[in-house]
């Protein structure tokens, strides 16, 4: 760190005082981000072993009796979405940091969160030709000024294709089950028109959080019913089922 980094780094503390978007103490260096270095360090990956797809803690047996592992739910129902990422569990630290980013705006942190889907997003780059942002509806865009989902998407060193439109505003999922959020994500979504001229691409779906999965599914659906072959989604955090 240079000198001059650490003079600016003082002066800050001292008349603005920042605290930590994630544990509200006061920032040691401010210039660094709104997060604090024992923050990003404190955010943990998922416990292997893991389901194959949808990347969902498994039980330990499992992984040991079954080559390719996959998690109760994954085995029952066919789904459009490959495989599944994300950097940890949607809690903590990693919790507060999605919601600075996406509900107070904090957007500066979005690179180092793309560094660390890229890093614990193993191989789910490798080979992809686009990493393809879930779109918000226009009037939840405005509303917001910015789509949390793109901002992560800049950051992954893949180029960026607006392959999706939101054509229905759905209503807000959080609190639905995860049936009646199929349900509700249903036609919610469209193709552009370099959405179908993905033909037989490998593509990397990109959003903050997987809860249920249900958005990534409608979004994968209709990106398969238009010709590409494989879809991956890579998410900041992902609402963890736990191990059965
Ligand atoms: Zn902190
Ligand atoms: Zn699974």
């Amino acid at each position: 760190m240079t000198a001059m980094r650490l003079v600016l780094d003082a002066l800050v503390s001292v008349v603005l005082a920042p605290s930590c978007a994630a544990c509200h103490e006061l920032l040691e260096h401010p210039t660094g981000g709104p997060v604090c270095g024992r923050c990003w360090r404190s955010i943990l990956p998922l416990t292997p072993p893991l389901c194959d797809r949808c990347g969902d803690p498994l039980p330990a047996w499992r992984a040991i009796s079954v080559p390719l592992a996959r998690c109760p739910r994954c085995r029952r129902a066919r789904r459009f979405v490959d495989r599944a990422r994300a950097i940890g569990a949607y809690d903590g630290v990693l919790r507060a940091v999605v919601h600075a980013l996406k509900y107070e705006g904090r957007r500066s942190l979005a690179p180092r969160v793309s560094a660390l889907m890229r890093q614990r997003g193993g191989d789910m780059l490798d080979g992809a030709s686009c990493a393809i942002p879930v779109p918000l509806h226009p009037s939840r865009r405005r509303h917001r000024g910015f789509n949390q989902a793109e901002d992560l998407a800049r950051h992954l060193r893949l180029p960026v294709v607006a392959a999706l439109d939101r054509v229905r505003a759905t209503a807000t999922q959080t609190g639905l089950p995860a049936a009646q959020r199929h349900r509700n994500m249903r036609d919610a979504f469209a193709p552009t028109r370099s959405g179908r001229s993905l033909e037989d691409c490998v593509v990397v779906l990109v959003d903050d959080v997987c809860t249920t999965g249900a958005t990534l599914e409608a979004c994968a659906s209709v990106l398969k019913a238009h010709g590409v072959r494989e879809v991956r989604a890579l998410t900041a955090a992902r609402v963890v089922t736990p191990p059965r």
